[in-house]
């Protein structure tokens, strides 16, 4: 897909099923929203094995894939795209390191997980890897660009 804005970056948040279940849905986006960041695409979604092994591609191996494939296959994830300035180092810095013991409190991962199978929510890693995985999990017009009116109140013009 082709982004709606060029200038800024993009990333792919997830809240897995496990968020789902435990109703951390809005907890989860509200963080991302009093960052400043923009909701530029969100959907539920259950998600096929086919997707998730493309989505996964570089742990499809390991010995511990059919864990991930069973949790994440058990119920709906939502998953969304979201914009800002370093958006993608921003937010894996909110949701913190894949295993939640070791995560630190206040991010999301130490605030509601402290098992690795069980870690709530997925962001991308990388600029690339987000450009990838939103190509994988949203079509081109499940992305809207728009204006937001804080804007000026988030980002100081240069
Ligand atoms: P992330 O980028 O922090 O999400 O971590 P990775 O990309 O390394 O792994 C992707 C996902 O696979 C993690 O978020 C976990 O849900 C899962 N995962 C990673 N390592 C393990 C593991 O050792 N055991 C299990 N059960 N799941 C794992
Ligand atoms: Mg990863």
């Amino acid at each position: 897909v082709t982004l709606p804005v060029r200038a800024t970056e993009h990333t792919l948040i997830a809240v897995k099923p496990d968020g789902v279940q435990r109703r951390l849905v809005g907890q989860i986006i509200h963080r991302f929203e009093q960052r400043g960041f923009k909701l530029v695409g969100l959907k539920m979604m259950q998600a096929s094995e086919d997707l998730l092994s493309e989505h996964y591609r570089e742990i499809v191996k390991k010995p511990f894939y059919p864990l991930v494939r069973a949790y994440m296959t058990a119920g709906p994830v939502i998953v969304m795209v979201w914009e800002g300035s370093n958006v993608v180092q921003s937010s894996r810095k909110m949701v913190g390191p894949t295993n939640g013991a070791e995560a630190q409190a206040g991010t999301i991962r130490g605030d509601f997980s402290f098992h690795v199978g069980r870690n709530v929510v997925h962001a991308s890693d990388s600029t690339e890897g987000a450009q990838r995985e939103i190509g994988l999990w949203f079509q081109e017009n499940e992305l809207l660009n728009w204006e937001s009116c804080d804007q000026d109140w988030t980002i100081e013009a240069n």
